[in-house]
This record gives structure tokens, sequence and C-alpha cells, in this order.
């Protein structure tokens, strides 16, 4: 492997177009083995650019690609609107991973725990300093384009919002996600907005379960409804166990657990 470690932006992007891997917290890049990553790739640290920065500014939570995932599980800029969030970054891997672990390698991941909290929190991914903005549902579905480099995290700031994630895994400590829910209310757009991950291949909105909370109040009866059929509505397309209809269940007890919390 081959390391630089640019201060610019404009280097970073020469060195990306050229065929570098973004090298963020390396949680994930560098237990690889060399053999895996290739010899001759290069690998571009962000280390030293400017991409530290969590703050509220102009209606918006805006996130650096490079702040870690135990900063935003630990900021108490991180209100019960963005809760979802902090509580997804505090469910990954263990505090050794969470220290090193970025934003923006999680997102660049496809199996990243944060997306289903992101979706819900109508989150946009800033790329290349600001050359683009892109819904999350883009970068979940579509990846980060090639050469590409996920700036900072963006999401709206509404007061009325409350949200909450849950991640059901393997075993406690470092334990590998099975399914995660997460959901969020506001008094703006009606209907709690869902979505889970650990059974389509990517994680998803749950629009058929949304759309029998819609209109009406969240009853204990309406939310049983939810549930069953967040359970039924996504694609399974997970190759390893646990199987299907145990994953199905765990993504109706997530919206159970979670359309009490975000209520209360
Ligand atoms: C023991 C252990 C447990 C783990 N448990 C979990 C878990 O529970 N949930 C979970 O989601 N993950 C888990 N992970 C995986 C990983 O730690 C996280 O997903 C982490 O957030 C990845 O971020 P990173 O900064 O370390 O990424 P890196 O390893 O630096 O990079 C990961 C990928 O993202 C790309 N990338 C990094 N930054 C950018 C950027 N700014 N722009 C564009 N591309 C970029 C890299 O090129 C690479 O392809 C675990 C890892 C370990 C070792």
């Amino acid at each position: 492997m081959r390391y630089t470690r640019p201060s610019t932006l404009a280097e970073t992007l020469a060195d990306l177009g050229q065929g570098g891997m973004a090298l963020g917290g390396g949680t994930l890049l560098l237990p690889r083995d060399a053999a895996d990553v290739g010899a001759e790739q290069l690998l571009v640290d962000l280390q030293a650019l400017p991409l530290h920065d969590l703050i509220v500014d102009g209606g918006f939570l805006s996130i650096g690609a490079m702040v870690t995932l135990a900063r935003i599980a630990a900021s108490p800029l991180i209100s019960p609107a963005w809760k979802a969030l902090a509580q997804a970054a505090h469910a990954v891997g263990n505090p050794n991973v969470r220290r090193a672990a970025t934003i923006g390698g999680n997102v660049a991941w496809p199996g990243g725990d944060l997306h289903a909290a992101l979706l819900v929190l109508d989150a946009s991914v800033v790329c290349d300093g600001g050359a683009c903005e892109l819904p999350i549902r883009n970068i979940i579905e579509g990846g980060v384009r090639g050469g590409a480099l996920v700036t900072s995290i963006r999401l709206p700031q509404d007061d009325t919002r409350h949200s909450a994630y849950v991640k059901f895994a393997w075993r406690a400590a470092s334990g590998k996600t099975i399914v995660a829910v997460a959901a969020s209310t506001t008094a703006k757009n009606g209907a709690p907005r869902l979505a889970a991950a650990g059974v389509a291949a990517r994680a998803m909105r749950l629009p058929d379960a949304e759309a029998l909370l819609a209109g009406g109040p969240v009853t204990p009866e309406a939310v049983e409804d939810a549930a069953r059929a967040a359970g039924a509505e996504l694609p399974f397309e997970m190759a390893k166990p646990p199987g299907e209809k145990y994953r199905r269940r765990l993504v109706a007890e997530g919206v159970r657990r979670l359309l009490a919390a975000v209520r209360s």
C-alpha cells in the first residue's frame, strides 16, 4: 500500500481522482490484508483536512466527515431531535472502534449502521467540499461515486422532532448488527418516519407501516398494525443467518419499541 496525507481539499480530490482510496478512521480499511487492498493502492488519509467540525448553523446540524462516532454519541449538540443518530453511533462496535471510526466512513460503507437513523432524519451528504449534495437515500442505494469525497453530513433542524434507534445484535460488545430500526416524528409532517436495516440488503424506509400511522392517532392498535406491516414489507435479501422469520420479527419489535419511545 502507498500512503499520503494531503492538507488541502484540492490535493485530496486530485489523489482520489487518480484512483486513491479515502482513509477515514481506518477501522474497516486497515484490518484488511494488504493483498485485499492491493500493494499499489494509494491510501489518502483525511486526518489533516478541516472535516472535524460538528456545528448547528443556519437551521442544520452539520457534521464533518472526520467526526468520530464517539464524539457524535457524546455530543451535547445532539438534542432529542437527533437522538436516533447518537444512539446509532453509540451502538457501533466497541469504545475503541468508536473513538477512531468516522461518520464519513460509516456513510460510505454499504453496511453502515448509521444509515437507518440518517434516513428518518432526512440527512443529506455533502461531497467534494460542496460540489454536490445528495439525499442519504441516494448514497445508500448507489454508493459514493468513485473518486468522490464525503465532506459532511447535514441534518435539518426541527425542534418538534423526536427520534430513536434500536439495534439488535449478536452480543453486546462489538456485536455485529442483525437488525436495526430507526423512527422519527415531527409536529410538521404528521406520520412517523420509519426505517430498518438487516432484512433488505440496504437500510430502507418502511412506507407501508408509515402509511398505517398517517392521518390518525398513534393508538396501541395502530402501533401493532404498523409493526406487523413493517415486519412484512421489505424484500428479504440476507444471505447469512439468522433467517428471514427471525429478522422480520425483530423489525416488528423494533417498531413497537421505537413508537413508544418517540411518543413519550
Ligand atoms: C470490531 C469492529 C466492530 C464494528 N462494528 C460495527 C458496527 O456495529 N456497525 C457499523 O456500522 N460498523 C461497524 N464496524 C465497521 C466500522 O468501524 C464503521 O462502519 C466505521 O464507521 C467506518 O468508518 P472509518 O472512518 O473507520 O472508515 P474507513 O475504514 O477509513 O473507511 C471505510 C470505507 O469508507 C471510505 N471512506 C472513508 N471516509 C470517506 C470519506 N470521507 N469519503 C468517501 N469515502 C470514505 C473508505 O475509502 C473505505 O472504503 C466495526 C468495525 C470493527 C473493526
